[in-house]
């Protein structure tokens, strides 16, 4: 795939993307907790934060990653939502390359579903493998994405195992190396890109372990239906069509609803 690729440095990336927003008049506050969804006459009305103070909005979007459950919660949209979002622990491991093998510079992305695993070059010659959930592998849900496990398991262990019997002379390591962290995952492992019950709240949420890259995309995407909606137009009977410029294709954004009915066609997994 010569126009595709990967990005080894998200925080970069991200800090890329936040001086671009803030060129263009976007502020951040960093260590903000907010602990409520302010209402008003029916509809949304801001946020409340942890230090007691507000911010009144009239639109706010949930985009809290593996707590997008706690912050529809807070907005009381959760119980109505046919499609909900709950984190799941995921490993990704990073091991050496074996001797000889130069693949951070001749490897190669892998997708390799009867071992259930991908994997990518990593800096400092490693291969960087995750998993592709395999249904016979345990699924580690998670309660509380504030308190949770952060050691490695039997998860990485087996990645390692399954990509050494493709890779001769890979090994797992003693010393374990890697992330451990949570996907914000939907029911059927596709994302939720839409609005709510509640008017004014929106949310992007249950990326599932993909959508990176389509963040850019995405959020072109919420600002065309968050405009769409606020200008009174029923997404959730007559949806929003966003014209996706390079494909030249509009793509139905009810797609994504959070009352769509599961799925079937999707691999449950990381795939999407
Ligand atoms: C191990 C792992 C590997 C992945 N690999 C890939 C990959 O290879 N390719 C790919 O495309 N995607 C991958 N993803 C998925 C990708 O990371 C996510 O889709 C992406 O980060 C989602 O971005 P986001 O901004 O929506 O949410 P996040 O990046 O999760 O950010 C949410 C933010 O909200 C904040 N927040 C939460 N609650 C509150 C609150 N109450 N008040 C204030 N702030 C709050 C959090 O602190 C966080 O900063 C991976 C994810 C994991 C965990």
């Amino acid at each position: 795939m010569p126009e595709s690729g990967y990005i080894s440095d998200p925080k970069l990336s991200t800090h890329n993307v936040m001086v671009a927003a803030q060129a263009k008049g976007t502020d951040f506050l960093f260590k903000t907790e907010v602990i409520d969804i302010l209402k008003k006459d029916g509809r949304t009305a801001g946020v409340k934060l942890a230090d007691g103070s507000e911010i009144a909005a009239p639109v706010v979007v949930n985009v809290a990653g593996p707590h997008s459950f706690v912050i529809n919660r807070l907005a009381g949209v959760e119980e109505s939502m046919n499609i909900k979002t709950r984190p799941m622990k995921q490993e990704v491991a990073h091991v050496p390359a074996p001797e000889g093998l130069d693949w951070e510079h001749d490897g190669y992305m892998l997708s390799d579903g009867d071992i259930g695993t991908y994997s990518r070059p990593e800096v400092g010659n490693h291969f960087l493998i995750g998993s592709e959930a395999p249904e016979c592998d345990p699924r580690l849900w998670v309660d509380d994405p504030d308190n949770y496990d952060l050691n490695f398991t039997d998860q990485y262990k087996c990645m390692v195992m399954r990509e050494a019997m493709r890779v001769s002379d890979l090994t797992v390591p003693n010393q374990y190396q890697g992330v451990v962290d949570l996907y914000d995952c939907s029911d059927d492992w596709i994302p939720i890109y839409d609005k709510s019950d509640l008017p004014g709240f929106y949310m992007a949420v249950g990326t599932s372990g993909n959508q990176y890259k389509n963040a850019p995309v995405v959020g072109d995407m919420m600002a065309g239906l968050i405009d769409f909606c606020e200008k009174g137009r029923d997404h959730d009977k007559d949806p929003f069509q966003f014209y996706l410029k390079y494909t030249r294709r509009n793509l139905n954004v009810g797609f994504y609803s959070r009352n769509r009915k599961i799925n079937t066609d999707s691999s449950f997994s990381v795939i999407g």
